[in-house]
């Protein structure tokens, strides 16, 4: 049986106000481009790491660990489905290349991480808060092309905020139970920067 997935929203609250065109629709690419995309991702500098890096921990990394679908959110991972790419949501490389990162450190956590539970909203929490800190999804300037502003300590209310709305789609943590969760697993694993030296 299948767990539960690490589903990961495409940020709609952190959209800025005068993003793309009117209308708010925004076009995603062709789904020859995102499977494209994804080939070209493959050849990452943190994509190559993180695969390499569970091929010697002995995890899989099957060929068809990645699948290019349509989907609600940016892209999941599921144990022992792998990982999905929303093609529907992906614009440009930049963004295939981010959920390619941030879903193969959940299924990194997935196989290194012994007993790890998805239906735990701990265990949940901590692959979230290390997805987002070790993708470089806050990174500031992604953070500013979402319209938000850099100050002090942002990063940290970035991985926080994003962590909690990935945990809001668990089915086993309701909104109380995934604030608590980040909140007492956090200083492990934001500092817990496996398989990278420190952040990246
Ligand atoms: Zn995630």
């Amino acid at each position: 049986m299948a767990g539960a997935q690490a589903q990961d929203s495409v940020a709609p609250e952190a959209t800025p106000a005068s993003a793309s065109e009117p209308g708010g629709a925004s076009r995603c690419m062709s789904r020859e481009d995102c499977v494209a995309g994804i080939r070209s991702a493959l050849k990452h500098p943190t994509v190559r790491f993180l695969m390499e890096r569970m091929e010697k921990s002995g995890c899989p990394v099957w060929p068809r660990l990645i699948t290019a679908t349509t989907c609600s959110s940016s892209g999941g991972y599921a144990s022992g489905f792998g990982i999905k790419v929303c093609c529907n949501h992906m614009q440009f490389q930049d963004e295939i290349n981010q959920v390619l990162i941030h879903e193969l450190i959940h299924a990194y956590d997935d196989c290194v991480g012994k007993n790890l539970d998805w239906k735990n909203c701990a265990h949940h929490a901590c692959s979230e808060i290390r997805a987002n800190h070790l993708s470089g999804d806050c990174h500031y300037k992604r953070e500013l092309l979402r319209g938000f502003m850099k100050m002090r300590g942002h990063e940290q209310e970035c991985v926080k905020r994003r962590s909690l709305m990935s945990l809001k789609t668990n089915p086993y943590c309701s909104d109380a139970a995934a604030k608590d969760a980040i909140e007492a697993v956090w200083d492990i694993c934001y500092n817990d920067t496996r398989p990278f030296d420190r952040a990246p």
